[in-house]
């Protein structure tokens, strides 16, 4: 029994993480953060299930032009994720790490 409830963990954990690998992508760049979180129907919004991978610079003020402008909120800011420069999403100032957004409903 232990062998075959390890079976069933670790297939759902595969799942699990090919599902979110599938649906989060690095972006870079203001138009195309807007791009990506804009609905392709501005009358009927569809729902948004995706991630994104992006520079932030740390300060709340971009944060919170996100939420109001987007609905789009920081939900992780990854202990893990390597260091890199940037520029955030927002007002283009340095950011060193990536940080991952999603929209909220
Ligand atoms: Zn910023």
């Amino acid at each position: 029994l232990p062998t075959i409830l390890g079976e069933m963990q670790d297939g759902m954990f595969e799942r699990a993480r090919a599902f979110r690998d599938e649906h989060t992508h690095p972006i870079d760049g203001r138009a195309a953060f807007d791009a990506f979180f804009t609905p392709k129907n501005a009358e009927r919004p569809e729902a948004h299930g995706g991630f994104a991978m992006s520079h932030w610079c740390g300060n709340a003020a971009c944060e919170a032009e996100l939420k109001d402008r987007l609905k789009v909120t920081i939900r992780c800011v990854p202990f893990d994720s390597p260091k890199e420069d940037g520029a955030c999403v927002v007002c283009g100032e340095k950011s060193h790490h990536r940080v991952l957004f999603a929209k909220s409903y």
